[in-house]
């Protein structure tokens, strides 16, 4: 496994709409594994196909809570989410239920440094095909609705900038284009998605 390199807004690739994939091969495996070993060092709790340059409808996800140490902490995570087996390597996934609204204080691992509440659905229900060509079917409320709803859309081309207010996002993208990033900030990234 390698750890790839994570494209930052304002790069192309985070604007483009992913396509669906056709054939899980095994070079499409080992880079979901890949985009796994990036998300766990960045670290993050989420990645999409796009962030590492591949406009390919693929994202993996592990949202379980971890203590200072790294490791799980399953009380913390809800009746449907204690469900999941982690990780998820989610090949084409799509959302086919979604209830309720909560607001969440999102982070991304393409705007590193910047955290802002985002409103969501709190329950969804999706579905995705695994490495093993397999449907996974996953309903789901607590931080894997909001990643899965995240994740989406970055295959759709939309980054959390998006749900903001004008104002608000053009007061970060002024900054961003001013300070640029900061690739020691590590705040908010153990939520970032
Ligand atoms: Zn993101």
């Amino acid at each position: 496994v390698a750890i790839l390199s994570i494209k930052k807004y304002p790069e192309a690739v985070l604007k483009a709409v992913a396509k669906p994939i056709d054939e899980i091969t095994p070079s499409l495996i080992s880079l979901a594994n890949d985009m796994l070993e990036t998300m766990y060092a960045a670290p993050g709790v989420g990645l999409a196909a796009p962030q590492v340059g591949y406009s390919i409808r693929l994202a993996v996800i592990d949202t379980r809570y971890r203590d200072d140490f790294g490791r799980v902490e399953p009380e913390k995570l809800t009746d449907l989410e204690r469900e999941v087996t982690f990780p998820l390597k989610l090949f084409n996934p799509v959302i086919l239920k979604k209830d309720g609204k909560v607001s969440f204080d999102e982070g991304c691992l393409s705007v590193p440094g910047y955290v802002e509440p985002v409103k969501r659905f709190e329950y969804v229900e999706f579905e995705a095909y695994g490495p093993d060509e397999k449907k996974i079917s996953i309903s789901t409320d607590g931080l894997l609705a909001i990643c899965i709803q995240h994740e989406i859309d970055h295959l759709n081309g939309k980054l959390f900038l998006d749900h903001l207010s004008h104002i608000k996002r053009s007061m970060i993208k002024s900054k961003i284009k001013k300070n640029g990033f900061d690739d020691n900030e590590r705040e908010g990234r153990s939520h970032a998605l």
